[in-house]
């Protein structure tokens, strides 16, 4: 009997041990069946705060409403260039005061020494005015400032005064041509190496013509940069610019002359180029500047080729534009960036040592910051 209870006894406990068994082999499955949302949601991931409805700082729930695939931009209408000038003269006036302190407060001193001389030489090199240039402005500041003798602050600053501007030429010719002939509309080609800022005064010239009332088409001959094109026809659409495009990595000459094809059918009076500048190809990229002005004058004359230099990169800024000007005849420059550098001296190296007037310059991101150039107003902005 005895041994009859313990076999009942021994049973039970196995059935019981068994079924334990079975129970917790059926939650291992559960868990490993569960779908990877749930498994990650379970577990607190990044997946739970993406699903939920952002907020605003504020708690309130943001409208995710499917946007319309093609979004209205506003068009805006740029303020004409001269009323920019006061503003921009400021701007002017507090990256370039170095240079101009710095050689009014040695021309100050009672008796010039040679050693005063060589600080005056070495302000303007420092400036990035260029050896020839110096040279010669120190040259006749000595004899002037000999002649006159000692002199007032008032003296002096008007004594500088005329030396830089003489230095910048001011007889030389910085209008933009932009005439149109025999209903063809006027072509800007503007060239330049990478990252110098060409696209965005593409961008910037457009608004300055629309601004004056002149109809402007852009061309996106820089296929070679995909963001280019997006980044000029977001410009353009900003004053109503229509901008005329490539394929990625087509032929830029083809897409500027298609832009002055198109250009010329719709009636518009401009058509603003921008190019293409890997300088890492020398050879490749003379050839294909060569091409693109080649193509576009099969239809007409192209009436401006500026090239555009970044101020910040100094001497080195010169060295391009030779580069440059062996390549394709350029009419003008663009010295852009001149607001984030004290080396303003740049403008009057490129025009004394390539001959190339400056026409433009650029003194900010923003899309009104560019200007005509202008040697009396630069001048002023330095000494001021
Ligand atoms: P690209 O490669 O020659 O077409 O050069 P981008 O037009 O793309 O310009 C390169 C960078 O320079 C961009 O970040 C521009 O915003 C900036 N840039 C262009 N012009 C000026 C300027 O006059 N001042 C400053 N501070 N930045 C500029």
């Amino acid at each position: 009997m005895d041994i009859v209870v313990i076999g009942i006894v021994v049973l039970v406990l196995l059935l019981v041990a068994l079924a334990g068994f079975l129970v917790s082999r059926g939650r291992q499955t559960t868990r490993l069946a569960d779908p990877p949302a749930a498994r990650s949601t379970a577990a607190g991931s990044g997946t739970t705060t993406l699903e939920r409805p952002p907020t605003r700082p504020d708690g309130d729930s943001i409208d995710i409403a499917p946007r319309p695939s093609t979004v209205a931009v506003p068009v805006e209408m740029p303020e004409p260039s001269a009323s920019r000038m006061f503003r921009l003269r400021s701007r002017l006036a507090r990256s370039q005061s170095s240079l101009g302190r710095g050689l009014l407060s040695v021309l100050s001193r009672e008796r010039l020494t040679e050693d005063d001389w060589e600080e005056i030489e070495a302000t303007l090199l420092g400036a990035d005015v260029g050896v020839a240039a110096t040279t010669e402005i120190v040259d006749r500041l000595r004899t002037q400032t000999r002649v006159i003798g000692a002199a007032s602050a008032d003296g002096l600053r008007e004594l500088l005064t005329v030396e830089l501007v003489n230095a910048l030429d001011p007889d030389a010719d910085r209008e933009l041509r932009l005439a149109s002939v025999d209903g063809h509309p006027a072509v800007v080609l503007v060239v330049g190496v990478n990252g110098s800022g060409k696209t965005t005064t593409c961008g910037k010239i457009a608004r300055v013509l629309v601004g004056e009332g002149r109809s402007v088409l852009l061309g996106a001959a820089d296929t070679f940069r995909a963001a280019a094109a997006e980044q000029l026809t977001t410009w353009g659409e900003r004053v109503g610019v229509r901008t005329v495009r490539g394929p990625e990595g087509g032929d830029p000459a083809s897409v500027a002359f298609d832009a002055v094809r198109q250009g010329a059918e719709a009636g518009v009076d401009v058509v603003v180029v921008d190019t293409a500048g890997r300088l890492h190809t020398k050879a490749g990229l003379m050839d294909e500047l060569r091409k693109v002005k080649r193509v576009l004058e099969k239809r007409g004359p192209v009436a401006e080729t500026l090239l555009v230099l970044d101020a910040t990169t100094g001497q080195n800024g010169v060295v391009q534009a030779r580069v440059f000007t062996e390549m394709v005849e350029i009419s003008g420059v663009v010295l852009t960036k001149l607001d984030g550098t004290a080396k303003g001296g740049i403008v009057i190296a490129v025009q004394r040592e390539l001959g190339l007037p400056v026409k433009l310059i650029g003194l900010g991101e923003g899309p009104d910051d560019l200007a005509p150039f202008d040697p009396v107003t630069f001048t002023d902005a330095l000494l001021s």
